[in-house]
């Protein structure tokens, strides 16, 4: 499909945004799905992202993708921001409505748990306590969307726990009645005693950044494992987790959950999570090794 004058316009922006695989998977939608659309990295720096977002229906673009450090100025810019970006404080999806009103929502969450339950179809809110590792933005996505799926139990574990404390008390008062514990960073080998779920949403393990030295005796082997970080595709912590019989869910297919609303509204039919698009992005970052 070629893109012509009447394409229909998206981006992803950020700073910087030159890492980013949304470009490749978008650009496959668009084909696959023959439509007449173009998705273009926006590199965008920090002072003038809130600009940049508020100018995107006056450039005729249909919405973009944003990645961090926007993504608390996509917050500010946008006109609407619906239920869930509320919750999370945080927009990574901006859409533009045909009046040039501008809706943002936040698909973190959504694309965790679409992936939770593909690969890994047996696991049940209700199996035992979720374990999350990290309290970042990503993390704060998480926890949400694992209450909200009925998880009643949820130990926050951080390395600076004062972030653990406050990501707990703000959740206890979004969902009342739950279990939520913080936990100490010294604790969190024996935070997995017990666990229906370990969420491993800290940078650890990243390419480049030390790995995890989590001690997963505890954790019952009925419990998921499942991995944020998708560079490498698989950590050392999913390696060890995996030979000890875990299931394994890893991040990228997270990634690629999380780009559907976005694509569904820019290119105005819901794209499909399948093997070939998760092998170009796949292919992608094999050849970035
Ligand atoms: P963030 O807001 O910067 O949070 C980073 C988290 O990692 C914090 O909890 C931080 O703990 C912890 N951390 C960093 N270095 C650490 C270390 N040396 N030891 C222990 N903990 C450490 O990042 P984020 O946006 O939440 O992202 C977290 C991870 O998820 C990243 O790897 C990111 O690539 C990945 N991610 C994946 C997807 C996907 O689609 N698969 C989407 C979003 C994010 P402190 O609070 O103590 O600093």
């Amino acid at each position: 499909m070629l893109t012509t004058g009447a394409a229909r316009v998206a981006g992803v922006m950020g700073w910087p945004i030159t890492h980013s695989l949304s470009p490749v998977l978008h650009g496959h939608w668009f084909r696959r799905h023959g439509i007449d659309g173009a998705y273009v990295p926006l590199a965008v720096r920090p002072d003038d992202a809130i600009a940049a977002i508020r100018m995107l229906p006056k450039l005729g673009f249909l919405g973009c993708n944003v990645t961090q450090p926007h993504k608390e100025a996509a917050f500010a810019a946008v006109d609407l921001r619906d239920a869930v970006a509320a919750r999370m404080g945080v927009v990574n999806t901006v859409m533009v409505q045909s009046d040039g009103s501008l809706i943002g929502t936040s698909t973190d969450g959504a694309g965790f748990m679409a992936n939770l339950r593909e690969q890994a179809p047996d696991w049940r809110p209700e199996q035992g306590p979720a374990v999350l590792l990290g309290t970042g933005g990503a993390a704060r996505a998480v926890a949400i969307t694992l209450l909200d799926a009925g998880v009643l139990e949820l130990r926050l574990v951080n390395r600076t726990v004062a972030k653990a404390d406050a990501l707990a008390a703000d959740l206890r008062l979004i969902f009342q009645g739950r279990r939520i514990d913080a936990v100490g960073w010294q604790e969190r080998s024996a935070a997995l005693e017990g666990a229906g779920l370990l969420v491993q949403a800290t940078s650890l393990g990243m390419k480049g950044q030390p790995n995890h030295d989590l001690q997963l005796d505890g954790l019952p082997l009925s419990a998921p494992v499942a991995e944020l970080v998708y560079v490498p595709l698989e950590t050392e912590l999913t390696a060890r987790a995996r030979r000890r019989g875990h299931r394994i869910v890893d991040g990228l297919g997270m990634l690629l959950h999380q780009a559907v609303p976005g694509f569904a509204h820019w290119g105005g039919v819901t794209p499909t999570v399948d093997a070939e698009a998760r092998q170009i992005v796949l292919e992608v970052l094999r050849s970035r090794r």
